[in-house]
Protein backbone atom coordinates (compact mmCIF):
# COMPACT_ATOMS: atom_id res chain seq x y z
CA UNK A 1 0.00 0.00 0.00
CA UNK A 2 1.47 3.42 -1.19
CA UNK A 3 1.30 5.73 2.01
CA UNK A 4 3.94 8.62 0.64
CA UNK A 5 1.73 11.29 0.75
CA UNK A 6 0.44 10.61 4.65
CA UNK A 7 4.15 10.32 5.11
CA UNK A 8 5.22 13.86 3.60
CA UNK A 9 2.44 15.52 5.24
CA UNK A 10 3.06 14.05 8.62
CA UNK A 11 6.56 15.51 8.20
CA UNK A 12 5.37 18.84 7.20
CA UNK A 13 2.66 18.52 10.31
CA UNK A 14 5.54 17.88 13.17
CA UNK A 15 7.44 21.02 11.43
CA UNK A 16 3.96 22.60 12.66
CA UNK A 17 2.42 21.25 14.95
CA UNK A 18 3.66 19.52 18.64
CA UNK A 19 3.79 16.01 17.80
CA UNK A 20 2.20 16.45 14.27
CA UNK A 21 -1.04 15.45 15.76
CA UNK A 22 -3.59 17.27 17.36
CA UNK A 23 -4.70 14.70 20.38
CA UNK A 24 -1.94 12.03 21.38
CA UNK A 25 -4.24 9.26 20.69
CA UNK A 26 -3.75 9.84 16.65
CA UNK A 27 -0.16 9.21 16.48
CA UNK A 28 1.26 5.53 15.76
CA UNK A 29 3.48 5.82 18.95
CA UNK A 30 1.98 2.98 20.58
CA UNK A 31 1.87 0.76 17.74
CA UNK A 32 5.60 1.13 17.06
CA UNK A 33 5.36 4.76 15.26
CA UNK A 34 5.24 5.94 11.72
CA UNK A 35 3.33 8.31 9.98
CA UNK A 36 -0.30 7.96 10.92
CA UNK A 37 -2.68 8.07 7.51
CA UNK A 38 -4.04 11.19 6.62
CA UNK A 39 -7.25 11.02 5.30
CA UNK A 40 -8.76 13.11 2.41
CA UNK A 41 -12.34 12.11 2.84
CA UNK A 42 -15.31 9.72 4.49
CA UNK A 43 -18.29 8.50 3.43
CA UNK A 44 -20.71 6.08 5.14
CA UNK A 45 -17.86 3.27 6.17
CA UNK A 46 -15.19 3.99 4.49
CA UNK A 47 -12.59 6.17 4.19
CA UNK A 48 -10.23 7.90 1.14
CA UNK A 49 -7.01 8.77 2.17
CA UNK A 50 -4.50 11.61 0.64
CA UNK A 51 -2.95 8.52 -1.54
CA UNK A 52 -5.76 7.43 -2.47
CA UNK A 53 -6.16 4.13 -0.43
CA UNK A 54 -9.86 3.11 0.47
CA UNK A 55 -10.39 1.68 4.60
CA UNK A 56 -13.38 0.17 6.12
CA UNK A 57 -13.72 2.31 9.23
CA UNK A 58 -13.70 1.28 12.65
CA UNK A 59 -12.69 4.00 14.61
CA UNK A 60 -15.57 6.47 14.26
CA UNK A 61 -13.29 9.18 15.71
CA UNK A 62 -13.32 7.34 18.42
CA UNK A 63 -17.44 7.41 18.81
CA UNK A 64 -18.97 10.02 17.61
CA UNK A 65 -19.46 8.71 14.08
CA UNK A 66 -22.16 6.38 14.47
CA UNK A 67 -24.22 6.93 11.33
CA UNK A 68 -21.13 6.60 9.15
CA UNK A 69 -19.42 9.54 7.64
CA UNK A 70 -21.45 12.17 6.03
CA UNK A 71 -25.01 11.05 6.74
CA UNK A 72 -26.74 12.82 4.50
CA UNK A 73 -29.43 13.73 7.06
CA UNK A 74 -26.86 15.48 9.16
CA UNK A 75 -24.94 17.18 6.55
CA UNK A 76 -28.39 18.43 5.34
CA UNK A 77 -28.75 20.00 8.71
CA UNK A 78 -25.46 21.10 9.22
CA UNK A 79 -25.48 22.88 5.57
CA UNK A 80 -28.72 24.54 6.71
CA UNK A 81 -27.44 26.24 9.45
CA UNK A 82 -24.28 27.38 8.18
CA UNK A 83 -26.55 29.38 5.76
CA UNK A 84 -28.34 30.58 8.92
CA UNK A 85 -25.18 32.01 10.45
CA UNK A 86 -23.18 29.39 12.34
CA UNK A 87 -23.25 31.40 16.06
CA UNK A 88 -25.38 33.49 17.66
CA UNK A 89 -24.44 33.92 21.44
CA UNK A 90 -28.42 34.43 21.96
CA UNK A 91 -30.86 31.27 22.86
CA UNK A 92 -32.34 29.49 19.59
CA UNK A 93 -34.85 27.01 19.53
CA UNK A 94 -32.75 24.35 18.80
CA UNK A 95 -31.25 24.39 22.64
CA UNK A 96 -35.42 23.73 23.23
CA UNK A 97 -35.87 20.81 20.78
CA UNK A 98 -32.66 18.78 21.50
CA UNK A 99 -32.84 19.24 25.54
CA UNK A 100 -36.26 18.22 24.99
CA UNK A 101 -34.94 14.91 23.18
CA UNK A 102 -32.21 13.91 25.39
CA UNK A 103 -34.81 14.22 28.54
CA UNK A 104 -37.24 12.13 26.11
CA UNK A 105 -34.59 9.66 25.77
CA UNK A 106 -32.97 9.56 29.35
CA UNK A 107 -35.56 10.74 31.55
CA UNK A 108 -32.87 10.83 34.95
CA UNK A 109 -31.90 14.47 32.69
CA UNK A 110 -34.62 16.51 33.92
CA UNK A 111 -32.33 19.78 33.54
CA UNK A 112 -29.36 19.91 30.75
CA UNK A 113 -26.88 22.91 29.98
CA UNK A 114 -24.72 22.01 26.91
CA UNK A 115 -21.08 22.45 26.61
CA UNK A 116 -18.67 21.94 24.15
CA UNK A 117 -16.86 18.41 24.90
CA UNK A 118 -16.52 15.55 27.24
CA UNK A 119 -14.08 16.94 29.09
CA UNK A 120 -16.17 20.37 29.29
CA UNK A 121 -18.79 18.35 30.52
CA UNK A 122 -17.09 15.94 33.18
CA UNK A 123 -15.50 18.86 34.33
CA UNK A 124 -18.43 21.04 34.98
CA UNK A 125 -20.37 17.99 36.86
CA UNK A 126 -17.67 17.36 39.18
CA UNK A 127 -18.05 21.01 40.03
CA UNK A 128 -21.76 21.34 40.32
CA UNK A 129 -21.56 18.11 43.02
CA UNK A 130 -18.83 19.66 44.88
CA UNK A 131 -20.94 22.88 45.07
CA UNK A 132 -24.36 20.94 45.86
CA UNK A 133 -22.54 18.90 48.29
CA UNK A 134 -19.93 21.00 50.13
CA UNK A 135 -16.88 18.51 49.85
CA UNK A 136 -13.64 18.14 47.71
CA UNK A 137 -13.01 14.56 47.15
CA UNK A 138 -13.97 12.32 44.04
CA UNK A 139 -13.33 8.48 43.50
CA UNK A 140 -13.46 7.44 40.08
CA UNK A 141 -12.48 3.94 38.60
CA UNK A 142 -8.86 3.22 36.95
CA UNK A 143 -8.49 3.34 33.49
CA UNK A 144 -11.50 4.87 33.14
CA UNK A 145 -10.88 7.68 30.88
CA UNK A 146 -13.30 11.36 31.81
CA UNK A 147 -11.23 13.83 29.72
CA UNK A 148 -7.96 16.03 29.97
CA UNK A 149 -9.03 18.17 33.05
CA UNK A 150 -6.70 18.43 35.76
CA UNK A 151 -9.00 16.47 38.32
CA UNK A 152 -8.94 13.48 36.10
CA UNK A 153 -5.98 13.26 35.53
CA UNK A 154 -4.61 11.82 38.24
CA UNK A 155 -3.48 8.09 38.70
CA UNK A 156 -4.43 5.85 41.33
CA UNK A 157 -2.12 6.01 44.57
CA UNK A 158 -0.35 3.25 46.30
CA UNK A 159 -3.65 1.00 46.98
CA UNK A 160 -7.70 1.42 46.98
CA UNK A 161 -8.18 3.52 49.80
CA UNK A 162 -5.06 5.85 49.16
CA UNK A 163 -5.29 9.24 47.52
CA UNK A 164 -3.74 9.89 43.93
CA UNK A 165 -0.47 10.60 42.17
CA UNK A 166 -0.60 13.37 39.08
CA UNK A 167 -1.10 11.03 35.69
CA UNK A 168 0.19 14.17 33.85
CA UNK A 169 3.21 16.53 34.29
CA UNK A 170 1.62 20.20 35.21
CA UNK A 171 -1.21 18.20 37.85
CA UNK A 172 -0.40 19.41 40.93
CA UNK A 173 0.08 17.31 43.69
CA UNK A 174 -2.56 19.29 45.75
CA UNK A 175 -5.07 18.00 42.92
CA UNK A 176 -4.05 14.54 42.81
CA UNK A 177 -4.69 14.44 46.53
CA UNK A 178 -8.97 15.68 46.03
CA UNK A 179 -9.20 12.25 44.13
CA UNK A 180 -9.14 8.28 45.04
CA UNK A 181 -9.18 5.69 42.37
CA UNK A 182 -10.21 2.18 43.08
CA UNK A 183 -9.94 -0.64 40.54
CA UNK A 184 -13.47 -1.22 38.56
CA UNK A 185 -15.92 -3.90 39.25
CA UNK A 186 -13.66 -4.60 42.88
CA UNK A 187 -16.99 -3.94 45.46
CA UNK A 188 -14.92 -4.50 48.05
CA UNK A 189 -11.90 -2.02 46.80
CA UNK A 190 -14.82 0.38 46.56
CA UNK A 191 -16.25 -0.15 49.79
CA UNK A 192 -12.71 0.12 51.64
CA UNK A 193 -12.21 3.43 50.11
CA UNK A 194 -16.08 4.78 50.70
CA UNK A 195 -15.29 3.91 54.66
CA UNK A 196 -11.96 6.09 54.79
CA UNK A 197 -12.71 8.67 53.04
CA UNK A 198 -17.05 8.74 52.59
CA UNK A 199 -17.76 11.52 54.36
CA UNK A 200 -15.36 14.10 51.89
CA UNK A 201 -16.88 12.57 48.57
CA UNK A 202 -18.65 15.07 46.52
CA UNK A 203 -18.93 12.25 44.26
CA UNK A 204 -18.91 8.87 42.23
CA UNK A 205 -17.84 9.10 38.83
CA UNK A 206 -17.90 6.24 36.43
CA UNK A 207 -18.12 4.66 32.99
CA UNK A 208 -21.37 2.88 33.50
CA UNK A 209 -20.22 0.53 30.68
CA UNK A 210 -16.50 1.09 30.51
CA UNK A 211 -15.38 2.36 26.59
CA UNK A 212 -11.39 3.29 27.65
CA UNK A 213 -9.89 0.12 28.26
CA UNK A 214 -11.93 -1.67 25.54
CA UNK A 215 -15.68 -2.57 26.34
CA UNK A 216 -16.40 -3.77 29.79
CA UNK A 217 -19.38 -4.17 31.27
CA UNK A 218 -20.18 -3.62 35.09
CA UNK A 219 -20.31 -7.31 37.32
CA UNK A 220 -24.03 -8.02 38.10
CA UNK A 221 -25.00 -6.32 40.90
CA UNK A 222 -21.10 -4.16 40.59
CA UNK A 223 -22.81 -0.76 40.34
CA UNK A 224 -25.70 -1.76 42.41
CA UNK A 225 -23.56 -1.79 45.44
CA UNK A 226 -21.45 1.87 44.25
CA UNK A 227 -25.39 3.06 44.12
CA UNK A 228 -26.02 2.54 47.36
CA UNK A 229 -22.56 2.27 49.18
CA UNK A 230 -22.40 6.26 47.54
CA UNK A 231 -25.02 7.52 48.91
CA UNK A 232 -25.75 6.36 52.09
CA UNK A 233 -22.10 8.18 52.58
CA UNK A 234 -23.82 11.31 50.74
CA UNK A 235 -22.24 11.81 47.67
CA UNK A 236 -23.49 11.77 44.62
CA UNK A 237 -23.17 9.54 41.15
CA UNK A 238 -21.73 10.98 38.41
CA UNK A 239 -21.83 8.63 34.77
CA UNK A 240 -19.67 9.65 32.43
CA UNK A 241 -21.84 8.75 29.50
CA UNK A 242 -19.64 10.78 27.17
CA UNK A 243 -18.81 7.41 25.06
CA UNK A 244 -21.72 4.82 26.24
CA UNK A 245 -25.13 7.49 25.30
CA UNK A 246 -26.82 6.21 21.98
CA UNK A 247 -23.98 3.68 21.66
CA UNK A 248 -25.83 0.38 22.35
CA UNK A 249 -29.71 2.10 22.96
CA UNK A 250 -31.61 5.05 22.16
CA UNK A 251 -30.70 6.58 25.25
CA UNK A 252 -27.76 6.32 27.54
CA UNK A 253 -26.27 3.04 29.49
CA UNK A 254 -28.40 3.39 32.28
CA UNK A 255 -31.53 2.61 30.31
CA UNK A 256 -29.77 -0.46 29.68
CA UNK A 257 -28.82 -1.08 32.88
CA UNK A 258 -31.75 0.23 34.65
CA UNK A 259 -29.79 2.21 37.28
CA UNK A 260 -30.55 6.48 37.91
CA UNK A 261 -27.31 8.15 38.56
CA UNK A 262 -27.47 12.12 39.98
CA UNK A 263 -25.73 13.60 37.28
CA UNK A 264 -25.02 12.43 33.65
CA UNK A 265 -21.69 13.49 31.30
CA UNK A 266 -22.20 13.18 27.38
CA UNK A 267 -20.56 13.86 24.23
CA UNK A 268 -19.17 12.27 21.09
CA UNK A 269 -22.39 11.01 19.50
CA UNK A 270 -24.94 13.22 20.57
CA UNK A 271 -23.21 16.08 17.96
CA UNK A 272 -23.55 13.95 15.44
CA UNK A 273 -19.62 14.28 14.46
CA UNK A 274 -19.79 17.97 15.56
CA UNK A 275 -18.08 19.43 19.16
CA UNK A 276 -20.53 19.18 21.71
CA UNK A 277 -20.56 17.90 25.57
CA UNK A 278 -23.56 18.28 27.31
CA UNK A 279 -24.48 17.63 31.16
CA UNK A 280 -27.53 16.73 33.49
CA UNK A 281 -29.34 15.35 36.26
CA UNK A 282 -31.95 16.01 39.31
CA UNK A 283 -33.12 19.51 39.05
CA UNK A 284 -32.69 20.30 42.64
CA UNK A 285 -28.77 19.13 41.86
CA UNK A 286 -28.66 21.72 38.59
CA UNK A 287 -30.31 24.35 40.26
CA UNK A 288 -26.67 24.82 41.32
CA UNK A 289 -25.63 26.33 38.53
CA UNK A 290 -25.53 30.03 37.23
CA UNK A 291 -27.16 31.82 36.43
CA UNK A 292 -29.50 29.76 38.73
CA UNK A 293 -26.78 28.97 41.48
CA UNK A 294 -23.25 29.91 42.93
CA UNK A 295 -21.59 26.79 40.64
CA UNK A 296 -20.07 28.71 37.40
CA UNK A 297 -20.86 27.19 33.94
CA UNK A 298 -20.94 29.03 30.49
CA UNK A 299 -19.05 29.32 27.01
CA UNK A 300 -19.41 30.85 23.78
CA UNK A 301 -19.32 28.24 22.00
CA UNK A 302 -21.80 26.46 24.13
CA UNK A 303 -25.49 25.27 22.87
CA UNK A 304 -24.38 26.78 19.03
CA UNK A 305 -26.97 26.12 16.59
CA UNK A 306 -24.70 23.83 14.49
CA UNK A 307 -23.81 21.33 17.19
CA UNK A 308 -27.98 21.61 17.93
CA UNK A 309 -28.73 20.80 14.62
CA UNK A 310 -26.20 18.51 13.76
CA UNK A 311 -26.93 16.31 17.19
CA UNK A 312 -31.09 16.46 16.35
CA UNK A 313 -30.64 15.34 13.00
CA UNK A 314 -28.53 12.57 14.37
CA UNK A 315 -30.52 11.18 16.97
CA UNK A 316 -33.53 11.72 14.85
CA UNK A 317 -31.28 8.96 12.38
CA UNK A 318 -31.11 6.29 15.86
CA UNK A 319 -33.98 6.91 16.23
CA UNK A 320 -35.04 4.78 12.86
CA UNK A 321 -36.38 1.22 13.68
CA UNK A 322 -34.34 -1.48 14.23
CA UNK A 323 -31.06 0.82 14.19
CA UNK A 324 -29.85 -1.07 17.78
CA UNK A 325 -30.96 -4.46 16.40
CA UNK A 326 -28.84 -3.44 12.95
CA UNK A 327 -25.66 -2.79 15.13
CA UNK A 328 -25.73 -5.92 17.51
CA UNK A 329 -26.47 -8.31 14.23
CA UNK A 330 -23.45 -7.05 12.84
CA UNK A 331 -21.30 -6.70 15.50
CA UNK A 332 -22.25 -10.35 16.64
CA UNK A 333 -21.00 -11.80 13.08
CA UNK A 334 -18.00 -9.42 13.75
CA UNK A 335 -17.10 -11.25 17.15
CA UNK A 336 -18.39 -14.39 16.07
CA UNK A 337 -16.05 -14.42 12.76
CA UNK A 338 -12.73 -13.17 14.79
CA UNK A 339 -13.39 -15.64 17.56
CA UNK A 340 -13.44 -18.55 15.43
CA UNK A 341 -9.66 -17.34 13.94
CA UNK A 342 -8.58 -16.74 16.66
CA UNK A 343 -9.62 -20.65 17.55
CA UNK A 344 -8.30 -21.80 13.66
CA UNK A 345 -4.87 -19.73 14.62
CA UNK A 346 -4.78 -20.65 18.49
CA UNK A 347 -3.99 -16.78 18.45
CA UNK A 348 -4.06 -15.76 22.24
CA UNK A 349 -6.58 -13.00 22.29
CA UNK A 350 -10.07 -12.88 23.32
CA UNK A 351 -12.97 -10.06 22.62
CA UNK A 352 -15.20 -8.36 24.31
CA UNK A 353 -18.28 -6.89 23.11
CA UNK A 354 -21.76 -5.13 23.50
CA UNK A 355 -24.27 -4.56 20.83
CA UNK A 356 -22.33 -2.68 17.83
CA UNK A 357 -18.98 -1.95 20.05
CA UNK A 358 -16.11 -4.93 20.56
CA UNK A 359 -12.75 -5.19 21.46
CA UNK A 360 -9.85 -7.48 20.32
CA UNK A 361 -7.70 -8.42 23.36
CA UNK A 362 -4.01 -9.89 23.07
CA UNK A 363 -4.67 -11.68 26.37
CA UNK A 364 -6.30 -15.26 27.26
CA UNK A 365 -7.62 -14.13 30.20
CA UNK A 366 -11.13 -12.47 30.52
CA UNK A 367 -10.90 -8.67 30.44
CA UNK A 368 -12.83 -7.38 33.16
CA UNK A 369 -10.93 -4.47 34.49
CA UNK A 370 -7.56 -2.10 33.61
CA UNK A 371 -5.10 -4.46 34.70
CA UNK A 372 -6.94 -7.25 32.67
CA UNK A 373 -7.19 -4.58 29.59
CA UNK A 374 -3.30 -3.61 30.37
CA UNK A 375 -2.08 -7.49 30.00
CA UNK A 376 -3.19 -7.47 26.48
CA UNK A 377 -0.14 -7.97 24.16
CA UNK A 378 1.12 -4.63 23.07
CA UNK A 379 3.27 -6.00 20.38
CA UNK A 380 0.95 -8.39 19.24
CA UNK A 381 -1.70 -5.73 18.90
CA UNK A 382 0.86 -3.51 16.92
CA UNK A 383 1.65 -6.16 14.29
CA UNK A 384 -1.67 -6.99 14.23
CA UNK A 385 -3.04 -3.52 13.74
CA UNK A 386 -0.63 -2.57 10.93
CA UNK A 387 -1.35 -5.51 8.46
CA UNK A 388 -5.16 -4.65 9.16
CA UNK A 389 -4.29 -0.89 7.98
CA UNK A 390 -2.40 -1.93 5.41
CA UNK A 391 -5.22 -4.35 3.92
CA UNK A 392 -7.70 -1.23 4.51
CA UNK A 393 -9.19 -1.77 7.55
CA UNK A 394 -8.77 1.24 9.87
CA UNK A 395 -8.19 0.35 13.80
CA UNK A 396 -7.87 3.01 16.49
CA UNK A 397 -4.08 2.42 16.80
CA UNK A 398 -4.45 1.38 21.00
CA UNK A 399 -4.65 -2.27 22.96
CA UNK A 400 -7.70 -1.80 23.83
CA UNK A 401 -9.23 0.51 22.15
CA UNK A 402 -12.97 -0.26 20.67
CA UNK A 403 -13.95 -1.36 17.55
CA UNK A 404 -17.21 1.00 16.13
CA UNK A 405 -19.77 -0.86 13.85
CA UNK A 406 -21.76 2.03 12.39
CA UNK A 407 -25.40 2.06 10.66
CA UNK A 408 -23.77 2.65 7.15
CA UNK A 409 -21.55 -0.69 7.94
CA UNK A 410 -23.14 -3.83 5.77
CA UNK A 411 -22.43 -7.55 5.85
CA UNK A 412 -19.79 -7.32 2.57
CA UNK A 413 -17.88 -5.10 5.21
CA UNK A 414 -17.75 -7.58 8.06
CA UNK A 415 -16.87 -10.31 5.38
CA UNK A 416 -14.07 -8.13 3.72
CA UNK A 417 -12.64 -7.46 7.44
CA UNK A 418 -12.56 -11.16 8.33
CA UNK A 419 -11.00 -12.08 5.13
CA UNK A 420 -8.49 -9.47 5.98
CA UNK A 421 -8.39 -10.72 9.89
CA UNK A 422 -7.47 -14.26 8.83
CA UNK A 423 -4.30 -12.93 6.80
CA UNK A 424 -3.57 -10.92 9.80
CA UNK A 425 -3.43 -14.01 12.13
CA UNK A 426 -1.97 -16.04 9.82
CA UNK A 427 0.56 -14.09 9.41
CA UNK A 428 0.79 -13.49 13.64
CA UNK A 429 0.55 -17.18 14.13
CA UNK A 430 4.47 -17.87 12.64
CA UNK A 431 5.59 -14.41 14.56
CA UNK A 432 4.27 -16.12 17.95
N1 LIG B 1 -15.31 10.83 29.01
C1 LIG B 1 -15.20 9.71 28.29
C2 LIG B 1 -15.81 8.45 28.81
C3 LIG B 1 -14.52 9.72 27.06
O1 LIG B 1 -14.38 8.58 26.38
C4 LIG B 1 -13.98 10.93 26.59
C5 LIG B 1 -13.24 11.02 25.26
N2 LIG B 1 -12.63 9.87 24.82
C6 LIG B 1 -14.14 12.07 27.36
C7 LIG B 1 -14.80 12.00 28.56
C8 LIG B 1 -13.60 13.40 26.89
O2 LIG B 1 -14.34 13.85 25.81
P1 LIG B 1 -13.74 14.94 24.80
O3 LIG B 1 -12.61 14.26 24.09
O4 LIG B 1 -14.89 15.30 23.91
O5 LIG B 1 -13.28 16.09 25.61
Amino acid sequence: MNVKQSEELYKEACEHIVGGVNSPSRSFQGVGGGAPIFMERGEGAYFYDVDGNRYIDYLGAYGPIITGHAHPHITEAIKRSAEDGTLYGTPTRFENQFSKMLKGAIPSLEKVRFVNSGTEAVMTTIRVARAYTGRNKIIKFAGCYHGHSDLVLVAAGSGPSTLGSPDSAGVTQNIAEEVITVPFNDPKAFETAINKWGDQIAAVLVEPIVGNFGIVEPAPGFLERVHSLTHEAGALIIYDEVITAFRFTYGGAQNLLNLTPDMTAMGKIIGGGLPIGAYGGKTKIMESVAPLGPAYSAGTMSGNPASMRAGIACLEVLKEEGTYERLDFLGNKLEEGLVELIQKYNIPATVNRLKGALTLYFTTQPVTNYEEAESSDGQLFASFFKKMLHQGINLAPSKYEAWFITTAHVEKDIDETLIAAEHAFRELAEEI
